[in-house]
């Protein structure tokens, strides 16, 4: 098989410069010269991302029996991360060059990884240029650390939680006791986790702030094998569902070596980002580690006992965890194309209709003879149903590469023809195909398309 990478046009730089010149994405604190791996999304990225953990939340709430919503806080008891072994155990082993300055993770230097280059001697990796001299490796604990209240003193520090899963098995008992649910069940979150990284980012790849998408499912401890092979498929298939391409996924079990303290099995869906194979989430059998440890420091029993068959036992878990952050990367990898359409070179998002962050682009024609006043009234139709743009500023040429840009699926434009018949032409992104339809059946016809099936063009590519 052809490797995929080399067909595409994509670079991690192409993708960070549509995000900022569209403002997608761009660098926070941008007036004070940046902050280190962080990043503000604007109006297309909100929208973009807003989407994505939409579609989370139906493929985990909405299509399902068994799975139920919680939004927990950020800041939990300390205790929480003493228990959770984040305390002790979080931590990435750290070595310093005294030559150049530069920290460097000491578990990633290998040439497999981007970012663990000599600055001096960018073709080897730290420790193997002439001048190099690194330190022993030292322990660093990615957590953020605060406190609560005016004085800062042992007794008052508090951490940014590094996950939101711990959220879940605090709540565990509670949720059990309102959800009537019995294992097998999960509980889902969506929130920010914050983790002190130390290597440079790749963009949103890796950063300090970041939205997670997890859910940990409670099984009978006999089953967790079977439902861990479940969800590494599910969460596989949810991706191809998303459009990204099937040949750019992968699963990835970890070696024993890089397994994490709570975890007996773990799979990586891995996604070829620009920058090679890399984790987007992670599915963890998590067996009963959590659920023991906090009842060990709460006093608490998290358990479930079936009072049918007088049976209790401590659940395993599962845990599909994944970054909205880097799906929204691996989408804009993923549908980034350019081509040439009449002479003109064109950027074009061919993303899925549904992640898409705008559904239709409402543009007349020419600014006069009644044209925008037709399309305004389409497009105050249209808005309440779909996420929708009019626009009328520049050529009707630069309009529809500006849509393309964003990865608008269908442009709808107002013509003379318009004003005397009732009908508009729908362009589509992809096929660039255009088709004349009736303004009485326009938000019906792009409601059906909207939902139609749809894959990558870039397959055929
Ligand atoms: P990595 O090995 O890349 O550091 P991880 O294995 O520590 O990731 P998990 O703890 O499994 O990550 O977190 C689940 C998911 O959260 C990851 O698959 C990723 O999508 C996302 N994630 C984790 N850390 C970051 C980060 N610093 N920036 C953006 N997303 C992140």
């Amino acid at each position: 098989m052809a490797d995929p990478a080399k067909a595409d046009v994509v670079t991690m730089d192409k993708v960070v410069a549509l995000c900022k010149r569209r403002g997608l994405i761009f660098p926070a604190s941008e007036i004070y010269g940046g902050i280190a791996n962080t990043y503000d999304y604007g109006h297309y990225g909100v929208l973009l991302k807003r989407n994505v953990i939409d579609a989370w939340w139906q493929a985990m709430v909405g299509d399902r029996d068994d799975i139920v919503a919680l939004d927990s806080a950020i800041i939990q008891h300390p205790r929480t991360w003493e228990a959770s072994g984040h305390l002790a155990g979080f931590t990435d082993p750290l070595v310093d060059c005294k030559t150049c300055g530069h920290r460097f993770r000491a578990d990633h230097l290998d040439l497999s990884h981007e970012e663990a280059r000599c600055p001096r001697k960018p073709s080897v990796v730290p420790g193997e240029g002439p001048e190099c001299d690194l330190t022993e490796a030292r322990e660093f604990n990615l957590m953020f650390e605060t406190t609560i209240g005016p004085v800062k003193d042992a007794g008052s520090t508090v951490y940014l939680r590094p996950e939101t899963a711990q959220g879940i098995f605090l709540d565990f008992k509670t949720v059990l006791g309102f959800a009537r649910r019995k294992p097998p069940f999960g509980i889902a979150q969506v929130g920010k986790s914050f983790r002190n990284e130390i290597t440079p980012g790749n963009f949103i790849f890796r950063t300090l702030e970041f939205e997670q998408m997890e859910m940990e499912f409670f099984v009978p401890p006999a089953d967790a094998q079977r439902w861990h092979e479940y969800w590494l498929e599910a969460r596989l298939a949810w991706y191809v569902e998303l459009g990204i391409r099937r040949d750019h996924l992968r699963l990835r079990e970890h070696g024993p070596e890089e397994l994490s303290h709570y975890s007996s099995a773990t799979s990586d869906v891995e996604y070829l980002y620009p920058i090679g194979w890399q984790e987007l989430e992670g599915i963890a059998n998590r067996g009963d580690f959590d659920l023991r440890q906090h009842a060990r420091y709460s006093g608490e029993r998290l358990e479930y006992f079936d009072q049918a068959t007088g049976e209790r036992y401590v659940p395993h878990v599962i845990e599909p965890a994944a970054g909205v952050g880097r799906t929204v990367l691996a989408l804009l990898c993923d549908a980034y194309d350019e081509d040439e359409l009449g002479g003109e070179r064109r950027t074009v998002l061919k993303m899925h209709p549904r992640v898409a962050p705008v559904k239709v682009a409402v543009l007349p024609l020419v600014r006069k003879d009644g044209q925008p006043e037709l399309a305004r009234q389409v497009h105050e139709e249209l808005k309440r149903r779909f996420q929708t743009e009019y626009d009328e500023g520049g050529s009707i040429g630069r309009r529809y590469r500006r849509q393309d840009e964003i990865g608008t699926p269908f442009c709808v434009t107002i013509d003379h023809q318009s004003l005397e018949d009732g009908t508009v032409t729908v362009r589509d992104r992809d096929t660039l195909a255009q088709e004349r339809v009736a303004i009485a059946g326009l938000a019906e016809h792009l409601d059906c398309r909207l939902k139609a099936r749809w894959t990558s063009p870039k397959l055929d590519s």
